[in-house]
């Protein structure tokens, strides 16, 4: 019998094997690290798709240093980098070191944070994370949540719990009232829990972008006059187009008023937690029921690490299932998959748990400011470029924009033609890359700065490319729609 190649399990007696593929694979992306020339390569959809499709996944390479050259075919040399300064689209940061040290052991060890039995320790470093996020938030001794894949996973079990306060009532009276500028993952979770687009109530947003409390009184009483249950309150603290921050204690007074769950997205707002001077722009998230925080946005950690917080332990209950296998009821040792819509969970704590522990909130909170005042500083330079329109003047580190050419002015069509061909251009020239989104219908870009390195050099220089791609593309423009409207 041929011997079964076992050096490929993580063990002790393969430690060599272990040690040397690391470091080949910690090589290889250094390489790579320094070779990058900007946030990407422009590569096409189809060229991408292309090049995967040719691997013969059921004919494996010969070895790590093969597998690691086909890795960067495929991936790594035309990735998108968030580290690059002209990277400025999504709401992805660049991640710090300290967590990439932790993200070899989450994955080496395994651990999973189910159960103390599969855990041991992961388990209370998770629960002191989530008592210090709590702590931030400014919840007292009952406060509990868990760690999740993402805000949208965070925001459904907000809405879970919120519908266990409301559980006698039939699906079709409920009502979630969110801004009309909130997460699509409301919508999402309302359908996850068999509530129907139609339980969604879109409230009005003010010049800034935040929730109208006015009118969140007025849907509720609403809600009420129709004898609708208003199941929650979902307020942002940090919207992902405006980075705008609801005014959190009228909607809270409001949530309290008509007894209904008050949601707290905070998923980008998050890290003002521990930002040295702007903590004070969170003032009312301490009367949440339940708050989203996105480490993997504002505290600059690698996807995925995600919490949800409560202010009563005792409202999780919805997430709660006892499994004769797992954690029946009778169990003695803690466990954390009562609070979980996971079973089988990584440690992701275990990065922001090293991040803190190396660095301290403090320069975390730095690092948040400092993106902070760049989107400040960028809008102040250029708010009166007449090519430059922008939406509004920055709540977070979010500028929203629109190229507007010299001569007469384009309609919204040729307006939205035209600056998503300056967006796909940047992307094609491998220059720079920025994000896309509408206001009142109407099309503009989008620069997320989440890059603490990033100077106003750097971000001007990605206006400046906009600028000069849009130039050179309007009258391209100008004449395919004078051809097109003949
Ligand atoms: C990003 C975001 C989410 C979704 O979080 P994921 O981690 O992408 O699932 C939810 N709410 C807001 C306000 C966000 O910006």
């Amino acid at each position: 019998m041929p011997q079964l190649p076992l050096h490929h399990v993580f063990h002790p007696a393969h430690a060599d094997h272990y040690a040397a593929t690391l470091g080949e694979g910690l090589d290889h992306l250094l390489r790579q690290l320094k070779g990058v020339g900007g946030p990407a390569t422009g590569l096409s959809p189809t060229a991408a798709e292309r090049r995967v499709a040719e691997v013969d996944l059921d004919r494996p390479l010969a070895d790590a240093g093969q597998v690691l050259e086909e890795i960067s075919r495929l991936w790594l040399d035309d990735a998108v980098w968030f580290h690059e300064p002209s990277y400025a689209a999504h709401l992805n940061c660049p991640v710090v070191v300290p967590a990439l040290l932790a993200e070899l052991f989450v994955a080496s060890v395994n651990s999973s944070l189910d159960t103390f039995d599969q855990s041991v320790g992961a388990t209370f470093i998770e629960r002191r994370l989530i008592a210090w996020t709590a702590a931030r938030i400014g919840f007292g001794a009952e406060a509990d949540g868990v760690f999740t894949s993402g805000g949208s996973q965070s925001n459904l079990q907000g809405l879970l719990l919120a519908r266990g306060r409301h559980a006698g009532v039939p699906a079709e009276r409920l009502r979630i009232l969110a801004s009309a500028e909130s997460h699509f993952s409301v919508q999402k979770s309302a359908r996850l829990l068999g509530l129907g687009d139609e339980s969604v109530v879109s409230v009005s947003t003010d010049a800034r972008h935040r929730m109208d409390p006015a009118a969140l009184e007025r849907s509720l009483a609403a809600c009420a006059d129709l004898g609708l249950r208003p199941m929650a309150v979902v307020a942002t603290a940090g919207t992902t187009d405006f980075g705008a921050i609801d005014p959190l204690e009228r909607i809270a007074d409001l949530a309290v008023a008509y007894d209904a769950w008050l949601h707290v997205d905070a998923a980008y707002g998050g890290g003002l937690l521990v930002s040295p001077t702007r903590r004070d722009r969170l003032r009312g998230i301490e009367r949440a029921d339940s708050v989203t925080i996105d480490f993997h946005k504002t505290f600059f950690q690698p996807v995925s690490s995600s919490a949800i917080v409560v202010r009563d332990r005792a409202t999780l209950g919805p997430a709660t299932w006892h499994a004769d296998y797992l954690n029946p009821r009778e169990a003695t040792n803690p466990n954390q998959v009562d609070k979980s819509l996971q079973t089988t969970r990584r440690f992701d704590a275990l990065k922001l748990w090293m991040t803190l522990r190396t660095m301290g909130p403090d320069l975390v909170g730095r690092y948040v400011d400092a993106v902070v005042d760049l989107a400040a500083e960028v809008h102040h330079r250029h708010r009166d470029d007449p090519e430059l329109a922008f939406a509004a003047a920055p709540e977070l580190s979010t500028l929203v924009l629109r190229y507007v050419p010299a001569g007469p002015p384009l309609e919204e069509r040729e307006s939205a033609a035209l600056n998503n061909a300056i967006r796909e251009a940047l992307y094609a020239s491998g220059r720079a890359m920025v994000a896309a989104t509408k206001v009142d219908g109407v099309h503009h870009l989008k620069l997320t700065l989440l890059n603490p390195m990033a100077t106003v050099e750097d971000v001007t220089g990605v206006l400046d490319l906009v600028r000069e791609t849009g130039g050179r593309l309007a009258p391209a423009h100008r004449r395919s729609l004078a051809e097109a409207a003949r």
